[in-house]
Formats: structure tokens, C-alpha cells, sequence
């Protein structure tokens, strides 16, 4: 299957598919500027996808409505399988092929941006927890509900009044992760049309 499987950024790219890939990375960091600006941090779609990605993280450490490691990881499960599903395809994309090179870094950082913005959205609804102000999938806001995870969560690990400070240090992460992701977008990019010139 790998023989015929099309790849991108090998020297048979060809040069419009390096200015879509610049024109992704554009846009990419166009997208993560107004997720970090907005309140909710929304990306169209990619937020829409990251909620579904969210509820079966609950649902994947509950089979059958068993909560197979307990019921701190059925409510974290959602937070953490949106952040941590995308860095499966980074591993993938990292991963080296017979020849000895990475199958696709540049698709690994577009996944790695995609984490970022994951945990993003998990850093507001942490920092929310006890302001209890976001709105949940129910149709309830935090302080109409007891559902709202990160409350749930902290208040188990009796880390609540800490709510907006992990917030923080997530959502320094999720940047630091976008800012890296699109950097490195950029210098593969950079250095493989370097390469191709000099060849
Ligand atoms: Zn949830």
C-alpha cells in the first residue's frame, strides 16, 4: 500500500502545492490569532469536530456505561482525548519510512496546531469553573448545572481556587504549541523549496 500511497513534500512536490502550503499556514495562523482573541476560543468547523472528538472522550473510558479507571477519568477522558487524539497523527506523520525520512512533518505541525487549539478550548472551560458562565451542551451554564467537568475536576483534586492559574499555564502551552507548530511549518517548507531549488 505505502508504494502507492501519495505523498506530500517528497522532491516531486509540485510548486502550487507549496503555496497552498503556504497559504495553509496563513492561514492556520490566522485562525489561531482570533481563537486566542475569542472569548469561547472558536475555529469554524475544527471547534464543531474538537466537541464531538470531546463527548467521545467521555464515552471511551465509560464503554457500555462502565467506568473502567473510575469516574475522574470518565470527566477528564473528554478534555483530555480532544488534546490528545490529534498527536496520534502527529506520531504517525513523524514517524520515518523505509527511506529513512519522516513520512510528513509539515502535516504533523498542522496536527500539532491542532492540539494546541484543543487544549485551548480545554484551558476556558477550566478557567471557567468556578465563574460556572459557559454555556454546556445541555443547554445549562455551570452554575445551573453539575456537570461542567473542570468544576467536577478540581474540585475533586481540591484545586479549584486555582482554576484560572492552570488555565493559564494551559493556555500558555496551547500557544507555545501553535506559535512551534506554525515555525516549524514554515522552516520545513522553507528548507524543502531550498532543496528543490538547489537540486
Ligand atoms: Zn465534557
Amino acid at each position: 500500500m505505502s508504494a502507492t500511497t501519495p505523498t506530500i513534500g517528497t522532491a516531486t512536490t509540485p510548486s502550487n502545492q507549496r503555496y497552498l502550503r503556504f497559504a495553509l499556514i496563513a492561514l492556520l495562523s490566522w485562525l489561531a490569532v482570533s481563537a486566542f482573541r475569542d472569548p469561547l476560543g472558536v475555529v469554524p468547523l475544527v471547534s464543531d469536530i474538537d466537541l464531538a472528538i470531546h463527548e467521545f472522550g467521555h464515552m471511551l473510558f465509560m464503554p457500555f456505561g462502565i467506568p473502567i479507571l473510575g469516574r475522574t477519568m470518565v470527566i477528564l477522558g473528554g478534555s483530555l482525548t480532544q488534546v490528545a487524539f490529534p498527536l496520534i497523527f502527529v506520531l504517525y506523520f513523524l514517524k520515518k519510512t523505509a527511506d529513512g525520512r519522516r513520512r510528513d512533518v509539515f502535516a504533523a505541525m498542522v496536527c500539532v496546531w491542532w492540539s494546541g487549539i484543543n487544549l485551548l478550548s480545554v484551558a476556558i472551560y477550566c478557567a471557567d469553573s468556578r465563574a460556572g458562565q459557559l454555556m454546556l451542551l445541555d443547554g445549562s451554564t455551570g452554575q445551573e448545572s453539575d456537570g461542567h467537568d473542570w468544576f467536577n475536576l478540581l474540585s475533586h483534586w481540591r484545586l479549584l481556587q486555582h482554576d484560572t492559574q492552570i488555565a493559564h499555564w494551559m493556555r500558555g502551552i496551547a500557544g507555545l504549541m501553535c506559535i512551534g507548530a506554525i515555525g516549524v511549518a514554515v522552516i520545513t517548507q522553507w528548507t524543502q523549496d531550498q532543496g528543490l531549488a538547489d537540486s
